[in-house]
């Protein structure tokens, strides 16, 4: 009862935000779609409309989990009802090695592999050696609730491609287009350069932001959700299971098994109080706020004359990965969350808009269980599992500690200075004297580095990305195309040279089968993810376009990650092409 408790209070919350939005359209020139009145949403006019397209991204919802929970979850809920009035594409792949999830986001909202967005990963190294977001930019400044601060922004300088967003604002210089997510890289790399609106928390101040590169000021519309004083509100409210005995029952296991970390206080065991900006990133609350922003960007500015693209990445599955794994009571209470919060976006904008509007989902990468769960408690096959999910665990490397060992030993045998600027996985960047040295001494620093990173049992290769300069050209012109390379089989440098760009790192870093680098929110606890393996680049896709695409179906083969950017054009308007064809166009037959 407390998820239809939640899921009324959100509705309650979105009456409240569009209360002030004029007078209603009478119910007799458009009838209200289920639960119209409750939203408070009036439905729009139907004459003249233009597209409505909302494109969701759910951060680590891998394949074995989509496949395996979303039959699950109850009839009501959003997932049911996508599954029921869309197209289920239970595979989706993604053909590169950085499974992270900025290359995730821009592959997916651009159609380009890495190797082409420049997104080459989550991270860089800043001068000081720690890891700081791609898309830092100190040209730029957030803009929070109360205006413009003095802490860097976040930008898309790096981008090399254009969003399906950008291509529309182009085609149609008035379309609405509003991104929001928790993280920058969840709002920015769908939105692309020119989006009407774009927002994303700050956890160092405690609210939404956007930035100088987008913006001059916070949209009047997110004061009331996203500013301080809303979020301090959302994240005092306890964490509660919705269904103790259904948790109980899939989860298989304790509430504090071994591996879970404890984010800042959230604690281990339900009900878990979130004491602090960063945990709130872990809430079903953070996913609410994403919808709520959402919606009343929707209320505020829809206007049926222009091409609208709603885009909104929900991160709190990712942060629950990292810090209890996909198989804790944490994972499943959350997807039950999301499903019931889908379910209310879905209606509120169906109300709205007077019309079942364009829905696609999908998720950024995949991920596997911690490695303190064993492969039976995980459902994992021993031999065939579609997945490749190993049936031995592996290790957590951490990128910290493995920076100051890299730091350390190439001191000791190259001397004082500084040779290792920082590792940002599953890159070890080196710094411009290191890569200055003459031959000889470069061929030791190399040696040293290798043998540093071979003491580790999680890492099973290191890449020279010299060598990739020299050998990705030719592989890639070998290499599989579009569909099918969404066929496993490849070998990692083929995925590897798909991620990689001249500005990315010096070494690649492929890690075991069933390790991983640690998100390091809790250090050592968690799972993750960026690998190259199938578990980490499998994913699942929904299409709701009622008219367009079959209500129901389920289709079983592989499909190429490029598909998902190809629908958004289509369903904004920017290709011809009927989708039915797009479809097929990406589907690489069964042959594994
Ligand atoms: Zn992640």
């Amino acid at each position: 009862m407390r998820g239809s408790n939640a899921a009324t209070g959100l509705l309650v919350a979105l009456a409240i935000a569009a209360c002030d939005r004029g007078p209603s359209v009478p119910s007799s020139t458009a009838p209200p779609a289920l639960g119209a009145r409750d939203a408070g949403m009036s439905p729009a006019p139907a004459a003249k409309r233009q597209p409505f397209v909302v494109a969701i991204v759910v951060d680590q919802l891998s394949a074995w989990v989509a496949q395996s929970r979303w039959p699950e979850l109850p009839n009501g809920g959003g997932f049911a009802r996508l599954r029921r009035e869309g197209t289920w594409v239970k595979t989706m792949r993604y053909p590169y090695a950085v499974t992270d999830t900025a290359p995730g986001h821009a592959s997916l909202h651009t159609g380009k592999l890495p190797a082409e967005s420049g997104i080459f990963g989550n991270e860089v190294p800043a001068p000081n050696g720690q890891r700081v977001s791609i898309l830092r930019d100190e040209a730029a400044k957030a803009i929070a609730w109360d205006g413009l601060r003095s802490v860097p922004g976040s930008s898309p300088a790096r981008l090399r491609v254009d969003t399906v967003a950008d291509r529309l604002r182009v085609a149609s210089p008035k379309a609405l287009v509003v991104s929001v997510s928790v993280k920058d890289r969840g709002a920015i790399l769908p939105a692309g350069r020119h989006p009407t609106h774009v927002l994303w928390f700050d956890s160092s101040l405690d609210s939404f932001v956007t930035s100088t590169a987008f913006a001059n000021a916070f949209p009047s519309w997110a004061q009331g959700i996203g500013d301080t004083k809303s979020i301090v509100l959302a994240r005092s409210k306890p964490w509660e299971l919705t269904d103790a005995a259904w948790v109980e029952a899939h989860a298989a296991g304790p509430d504090n098994q071994p591996g879970e970390g404890d984010l800042e206080g959230l604690g281990v065991t339900f009900p878990h109080v979130a004491k602090t900006a960063a945990a709130f990133r872990a809430l079903p609350a953070g996913d609410e706020a994403i919808v709520k922003l959402g919606l009343a960007a929707i209320a505020a500015e829809y206007d049926p004359s222009r091409p609208t693209l709603l885009l909104l990445s929900m991160s709190a599955s990712d942060v629950i990965g990292h810090v209890f794994g996909p198989d804790s009571w944490e994972a499943w209470d959350h997807l039950r969350k999301l499903d019931a919060t889908l379910a209310t976006l879905l209606e509120a904008l169906d109300a709205r808009i007077g019309a079942p509007v364009t829905v696609l989902l999908s998720a950024d990468h995949g991920n596997i269980s911690m490695p303190e769960i064993s492969p039976e408690r995980a459902g994992v096959k021993c031999s065939g599992d579609p997945f490749e999910r190993p049936c031995t665990t592996g290790s957590r490397l951490g990128p910290n500690a493995l920076r100051d060992e890299l730091i350390a030993a190439t001191r000791t045998v190259l001397g004082k200075g500084h040779w290792v600027a920082g590792l940002a996985d599953p890159y070890v960047f080196l710094t411009p004297e290191a890569r200055a040295l003459p031959a000889d001494r470069r061929a030791l620093l190399d040696k040293t580095i290798r043998a540093a990173l071979a003491k580790h049992a999680g890492i099973a290769d290191v890449l020279d990305t010299r060598t990739l300069a020299t050998r990705c050209p030719e592989v890639l012109v070998h290499a599989r195309g579009v569909p099918d390379r969404a066929r496993l089989g490849e070998d990692v440098l083929t995925l590897v040279c798909r991620s990689w760009s001249a500005d990315a790192g010096d070494y690649y870093v492929l890690s075991r089968l069933g390790s991983f680098f640690d998100g390091e929110l809790v250090i050592g606890k968690g799972t993750s993810h960026g690998t190259p393996y199938p578990y980490d680049r499998t994913v699942s896709m929904l299409v709701r376009a009622p008219g367009l695409i079959e209500g129901g179906a389920v289709l079983e083969d592989p499909f190429d990650f490029s598909v998902f950017a190809a629908l958004e054009a289509a369903f904004v308007g920017l290709d011809a092409r009927a989708p039915r064809d797009i479809l097929e166009a990406h589907r690489a037959p069964k042959v594994e």
